[in-house]
């Protein structure tokens, strides 16, 4: 499951929630849905468009990207 951080610009908190499919989040505090998504902790892995581009040469390893597998 991905779960994504994410900072409100309305009310100014940080949150991490979970994403289904290609549902928009919304701020649990406030419920606003002017948010921006923070990509420092997050994992690519279940973002399709990511490993379906360019997913021959590292199918096999779940890395998201080729420096830390060793491919
Ligand atoms: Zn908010």
């Amino acid at each position: 499951m991905p779960i994504f951080e994410y900072h409100c610009t309305k009310c100014n908190k940080d949150f991490e929630v979970l994403v289904f499919g290609k549902e928009k989040a919304a701020c649990p505090y406030c419920n606003g849905k002017k948010i921006t998504r923070l990509l420092s902790t997050v994992s690519h892995k279940s973002e399709g468009e990511f490993t379906s581009s360019q997913g021959s040469s590292c199918t096999s390893c779940n890395a998201t990207s080729c420096s830390s597998c060793g491919h």
